[in-house]
């Protein structure tokens, strides 16, 4: 007969039960209990535990699930097997759970450029973020020096962001980009990504559809087609989308598009086009998101004015970021719309992540009512038009006659249209070998594309050309096959 001279440890952080079935399981594993003897009856080792008898009835319970104990016909328990210990020891089958979200997995392409990106030792042509020594390592360090004084407290904060920035956004959007908007109709959000988000769980049914241009960065992600909708390209030309494609827009749709310096083919939609566009948009109550993360880099004109600086129907919701502009370590964006709208999304972002980060908030209210922010934008700009050249210059010497691209008036991208067709996948993995990590053009776009998109933020100049002469010797290895 087993005889139960221990006791669980009452203070562990580990239930009861747990440990009852870790002392029992031990006891068998170590050959103390042997296969068929019996335990003591459930009233006897609840007495012997010091527990209840329901806690014992749990821990049984585990056991003969396991396969370790049996009931015998007499209602009482017998040790059946000591060979589980493998078995107990196995994780969840973590496989299973992780493939039953909702929520799809990154493309490969992606999910291999999010890893090598942390890898030293390539030159990076398509990484849409400001190269590092872009970063503006003296103003910030003034901004952050006024934050002990400007900061009050870092608490949670209401539904729509700091109330301070919402009022420097709505003055800033006012001044600097004609669009209209109060405080209430703007909802601070870390990064135009969340905007994004909360834009697919609020706003849409499942099985709606969203246009946008084809290609286009959106379609690099899942976030809608996470959420059931159906993404639907419509194609561009050098003036924009060409919105008169759409012919079945149904209700509870909704158009995407970037209309200035386009992730990812530079295109600025003209001032003609984005007035149709409005006007069509108005017609059929199709509502429409403009994504203006690169609006305020233009190099040597101004671009058209924003959709929504005409928009007086509220058919438009307008996202800003400063992950361009500034640095996407911020995390902070927003959602400018009716404020209905902005309500709603407020209301699930405060369910899902109470806030964008308030440090990031005060500080930039403090960059944004400054006038160092508007020097400092002038300065990027003209650093990014020097790198632009320079790109420029190296596609001309490296792929004349091979390739195709256009010359961006603003923003991060060159798309690369390649004259034959050849197999990206094969260049992605040559271009890696040989020390490049490209942004092949497939993952932005609907059917098979023969393009790259080329950024010349992020890599330092001479490296880009170096790149660019590697990438056309492999290229060029295809073109002669
Ligand atoms: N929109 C566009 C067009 C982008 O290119 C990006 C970044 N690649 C984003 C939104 C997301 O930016 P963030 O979430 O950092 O604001």
């Amino acid at each position: 007969m087993i005889e139960i001279d221990w006791k669980p440890d009452k203070k562990s952080k580990e239930p009861i039960y747990r440990q009852i079935v870790k002392y029992i399981s031990d006891k068998i594993a170590a050959g103390d209990w042997i296969i068929g003897s019996r335990l003591p009856s459930q009233r006897d080792m609840a007495k012997a535990f010091g527990v209840n008898r329901s806690t014992v009835v749990t821990a049984m319970e585990e056991l003969i699930s396991y396969g370790i104990l049996e009931s015998d016909f007499g209602g009482g328990t017998r040790v059946k097997s000591n060979t589980w210990s493998l078995l107990m020891s196995q994780p969840p089958d973590w496989n299973k759970y992780i493939q039953s979200g909702p929520f799809r997995a990154n493309l490969p392409a992606i999910q291999a450029i999010n890893r090598l990106e942390y890898e030293p030792g390539f030159i990076r042509i398509g990484t849409g973020e400001l190269a590092p020594e872009l970063y503006p390592h003296k103003l910030m360090a003034k901004i952050f020096r006024r934050m002990p004084e400007v900061i009050p407290h870092l608490g949670y904060l209401g539904n729509l962001g700091l109330p301070e920035l919402g009022k420097v956004l709505s003055q800033r959007l006012a001044a600097d980009e004609g669009i209209k908007a109060d405080p209430s109709n703007i909802l601070v959000t870390s990064g135009s990504l969340q905007g994004l988000q909360l834009i697919s769980v609020c706003m849409l049914k499942r099985g709606s559809s969203v246009y946008t241009e084809a290609p286009t960065y959106l379609k690099s992600l899942q976030i809608f087609q996470s959420a059931g909708m159906n993404l639907r390209g419509v194609p561009l030309d050098e003036e924009g989308i060409k919105y008169w494609e759409i012919k079945d827009a149904s209700i509870n749709s909704l158009l995407y598009t970037i209309p200035t310096h386009h992730n990812p083919t530079g295109t600025v939609m003209s001032e003609e086009r984005r007035k149709e566009l409005l006007q069509f948009s108005q017609n059929r109550r199709l509502p429409v998101l403009e994504d203006d993360a690169y609006g305020k880099l233009w190099f040597e004109k101004r671009p058209p004015k924003a959709i929504k600086a005409s928009d007086t129907t509220g058919s438009v919701i307008y996202m800003g970021t400063v992950s361009k502009t500034m640095a996407p370590g911020l995390r902070i964006g927003w959602v400018v719309g009716p404020e209905a709208v902005v309500q709603r999304l407020g209301d699930v972002k405060m369910q899902t992540d109470y806030g964008a980060s308030s440090v990031s908030q005060w500080m930039m209210t403090e960059l944004l009512s400054s006038g160092d922010y508007d020097i400092y934008l002038e300065e990027l700009r003209r650093e990014l038009k020097d790198r632009r050249d320079n790109a420029l210059a190296a596609l001309d010497k490296y792929f004349k006659g091979m390739a195709e691209w256009n010359k961006p008036a603003g923003g991060f991208y060159i798309w690369l249209r390649f004259n034959r067709k050849i197999p990206i996948d094969k260049v992605f993995s040559d271009a890696l070998k040989a020390g490049v990590l490209l942004n092949p053009g497939n993952m932005y776009d609907y059917s098979e594309n023969h393009a790259i998109r080329i950024s010349y933020a992020y890599a330092k100049p001479q490296e880009l050309n170096r790149a660019l002469g590697i990438l056309a010797n492999i290229v060029e290895k295809y073109y002669q096959r």
